[in-house]
């Protein structure tokens, strides 16, 4: 499409969100549609560290971290926004991992030390046993993703973009060899371009057309403090959890990557929370108050799927784990794509057709 084209966005998550934000200052026409008020599902129960971490292949890593140096971008033209970038301090690791991971990142150019106990402290003075190794990296922070989510689509929407909340898309049409638009439990609404942002309900979508989008949707486990007094400078990541303290006081706790049942959640989560008391001084009265459950939009490889669904003219896809962290790059180049046609190099990796 060129600039002035119309581009339906399904789904009104980080991802569709920050698309949508992008599409709507390149000078395209855009509606987003969101089953529920807008804001996303995996994206509302996010932990939300913004990240180019360790376990990732080179490419996925420059991936990641443009991002991250799109969110500073993309933070200047939406101040609302207000990331933290509060640093990460990490020692989730066996030791011979986490100096691997160090050097390894050294070598990349991400801003990463090593540090004994005596800086941990310094770092993050609540600890009560700071480790004697960690990492620590000044340049990793943190959203509120559902604020920052919410903060993208009304500065959309200020720019001209519209959008339908409460509106389940129920149908893509379909002719000559394209998508012209889709259907829904509002109106059909007839457009150049579909963008599916849907997350978990991504797949469900292509497949009405016969594209297989192969991907899971593994549980993860959030738990939540009632806000209270600061105690956390940034991010932490000790073995077995990951914590930050959210815009609003809470110290949240990354409790389960692994819940084989999603239906014990609320107990795990209580049960889990009650080793944040014993990491932290001064957190004698920190309560748990609320535990959430939320579903990872994960493709098949564990990369993002971004790109245009083979030779299906104007149906395009977007779905990816990491979306916080990856959101403003996949905004940026997904535009670009749409309505210059070009694809960036940090791209080329993340297509549907590398599934065949
Ligand atoms: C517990 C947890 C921790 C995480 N931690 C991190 C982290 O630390 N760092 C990081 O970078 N990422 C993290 N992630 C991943 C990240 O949150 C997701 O990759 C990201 O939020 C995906 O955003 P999205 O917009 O694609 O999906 P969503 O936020 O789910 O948005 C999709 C939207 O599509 C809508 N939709 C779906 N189907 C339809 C339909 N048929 N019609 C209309 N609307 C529809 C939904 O209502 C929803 O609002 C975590 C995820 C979870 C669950």
């Amino acid at each position: 499409v060129t600039a002035g084209k119309h581009v339906i966005v399904v789904g009104a998550g980080i991802i569709g969100a920050s698309i949508a934000w992008h599409l709507t200052r390149a000078g395209a026409r855009v509606t987003i549609i969101d089953a529920e008020s807008g804001g996303g599902v995996a994206t509302a129960a996010s932990f939300a560290w913004i990240n180019a971490s360790w376990g990732n292949p080179l490419p996925y890593f420059k991936l990641r971290r443009r991002s991250m140096a799109e969110w500073r971008r993309l933070a200047e033209e939406v101040p609302e926004i207000r990331p933290s970038w509060c640093g990460g301090l990490l020692w989730e690791l066996p030791e011979e991992q986490l100096l691997a991971y160090e050097q390894e990142h050294r070598a990349w150019g991400y801003d990463i030390r090593r540090v004994d106990c005596a800086e941990a402290a310094r770092i993050e003075p609540n600890l009560i046993d700071p480790p004697d190794l960690a990492l620590h990296i000044a340049e990793e922070g943190a959203v509120e993703p559902l604020a920052a989510t919410k903060a993208l689509l009304a500065d959309a929407q200020a720019r001209g973009a519209r959008l339908l909340p409460a509106t389940i898309v129920t149908g893509l049409l379909y002719g000559n060899g394209a998508v012209t638009g889709i259907a829904s439990t509002a109106d059909e609404l007839a457009a150049d371009e579909v963008v599916l942002a849907a997350g978990v309900g991504t797949a469900a979508l292509a497949a009405m057309l016969g594209v297989r989008v192969p991907m899971t949707t593994p549980p993860a486990l959030l738990a939540y403090s009632r806000p209270y007094r600061r105690l956390l400078n940034g991010l932490v990541m000790p073995p077995g959890m990951e914590l930050r303290q959210t815009a609003d006081g809470r110290i949240v706790a990354s409790v389960g990557f692994d819940l084989a049942d999603p239906a014990g959640a609320e107990e795990i989560a209580r049960q889990r929370y009650a080793t944040v008391k014993l990491l932290l001084r001064g957190a004698a009265d920190l309560e748990f108050d609320f535990h959430m459950l939320g579903y990872r939009p994960m493709p098949a490889d564990g990369f993002p799927i971004i790109g245009r669904a083979k030779d299906l003219r104007g149906l395009y896809l977007a779905v990816t784990h990491s979306g916080i962290t990856l959101a403003p790059a996949v905004g940026l180049f997904a535009a670009d794509e749409l309505i210059g046609g070009r694809r960036d190099q940090l791209m080329l990796s993340y297509n549907l057709a590398r599934f065949g």
